[in-house]
């Protein structure tokens, strides 16, 4: 596509298709091409394409109010705010907004270098962001090669592992960032009991415990929050992705003696809370309530794991609510991916033995059924292609 690497950095690879236009779970391309929406923007477009209600919001509030700063109060950040933290069920609440779940991070890590301390332990395989505070702390070396160095005093250990992670907080501790289930290494859930060895960890050395549900949250796992399974309650919630409903919309929730870290003037973003971002977020919530939709992303979230695991050619499903991660036999996920693409799915190879889909929470029974058997079909028609190339010899080489 010469105007993308005419014109865009060269920071993903090349799209093949430009989408036009989107409604509920289905998107059109330029070539007027339809395609059912599994992957929603990456879990983001949480009520899917150009809902009536968030487009209400955002016509309304951009006719009425479109930005101020953060010198001035507005309805919607107040409103939101106050919202939020009704969800997290802690009065001591306070929001931050921002922008992304980068920024999210990143605010929680200059609030927990408020405590005095300065190590931080992070765990392997996460995705945190990308700008350079929140890429020390995610625990991908590949992703962080080209930018040493990084931010010091960052240990990551192995994810779901309680021992190793005695093993590295201390009372140097500032902070612990966990994501309640590994979303972008291709949904990994923790053992039984793991947030809440973590939550015993933290409070044994003073460490704030943050929860990093830019992918988890916001009904995703058909809870609020990520973590809500557990029973335990981190000290900060960093949200992202779903929150906009689509419009950029971070937060860092801080809870507690968290709550209280931050003065005026030690943290800050021009658009963070802005006006119409903020009310997208709130028509998000409201719709996701009214309309039952936490209940639905755990009805059809189950509905879909219990039906792929009965395809062969899939080793192992797994997730909550509707963020699912599909491990394959083989390694044709990407191939799977770039198959689905022209049968007019939208899904993501988060490695190369598995799918990750993370649709919006509004699907219907007949959308999941109809991505059951595209599916099933796309696993079908590789497996008979790969048996062939088999057994003509062609797969050898040599
Ligand atoms: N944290 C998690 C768990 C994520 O999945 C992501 C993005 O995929 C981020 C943080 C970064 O969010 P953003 O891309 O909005 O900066």
């Amino acid at each position: 596509m010469k105007r993308w690497t005419g014109a865009l950095q060269n920071t993903y690879k090349t799209p093949t298709i430009v989408l036009v236009s989107g409604k509920g779970s289905l998107v059109k391309d330029s070539a007027g091409k339809a395609y059912l929406d599994f992957l929603a923007g990456i879990a983001t477009n949480i009520l899917g394409h150009a809902h009536p209600a968030v487009v209400k919001a955002i016509n309304k509030q951009s006719s009425t109010l479109g930005h101020v700063s953060n010198f001035y109060a507005h309805p919607s950040a107040l409103a939101l705010a106050g919202k939020l933290r009704e969800l997290t069920g802690d009065k001591t609440a306070r929001t931050f907004f921002c922008n992304s779940g980068a920024e999210a991070n990143e605010a929680a890590l200059k609030l927990s270098r408020k405590t005095g301390r300065s190590k931080i332990v992070a765990t392997q395989g996460s995705f945190h962001g990308r700008t350079m505070g929140s890429l020390s702390l995610t625990g991908q070396p590949n992703k962080q090669r080209a930018f040493l160095p990084l931010l010091p005093n960052i240990k990551h250990v192995p994810y779901g592992d309680v021992k190793a992670m005695k093993r590295a907080v201390n009372r140097r501790t500032a902070m612990v960032i966990v994501e309640p289930i590994l979303g972008e290494a291709g949904v990994v859930v923790p053992p039984v009991g793991y947030l809440e060895s973590l939550r015993e960890i933290c409070d044994h050395h003073g460490a704030i415990l943050v929860f990093d549900c830019v992918q988890t949250g916001m009904g995703r796992t058909g809870d609020w929050f990520g973590y809500e399974y557990s029973g335990i309650r981190p000290d900060v919630i960093t949200l992202a992705k779903g929150l906009g409903g689509g419009l950029p919309l971070g937060a860092m929730i801080a809870m507690g003696r968290a709550a209280q870290l931050f003065e005026p003037g030690d943290h800050g973003t021009t658009f963070g809370g802005n006006p119409i971002a903020t009310a997208a977020g709130l028509a998000v919530i409201e719709t996701l309530t009214k309309e039952k939709l936490l209940a639905n992303s755990e009805v059809l979230g189950s509905f879909i794991m219990e039906e792929i695991a009965l395809i062969p050619g899939v080793a192992e499903v797994r997730g909550a609510g509707l963020l699912i991660g599909i491990e394959l036999k083989e390694p044709v996920a990407d191939e799977i991916t770039k198959l689905a693409l022209v049968q007019g799915l939208l899904i993501n190879a988060a490695t190369d033995r598995t799918i990750r889909i993370a649709p919006a929470l509004n699907i219907s029974k007949k959308q999941a059924e109809k991505f059951i058997s595209i599916f099933a079909s796309l696993l079908n028609t590789i497996s008979t292609k790969n048996s062939d190339v088999k057994s003509s010899g062609k797969g050898h080489n040599g």
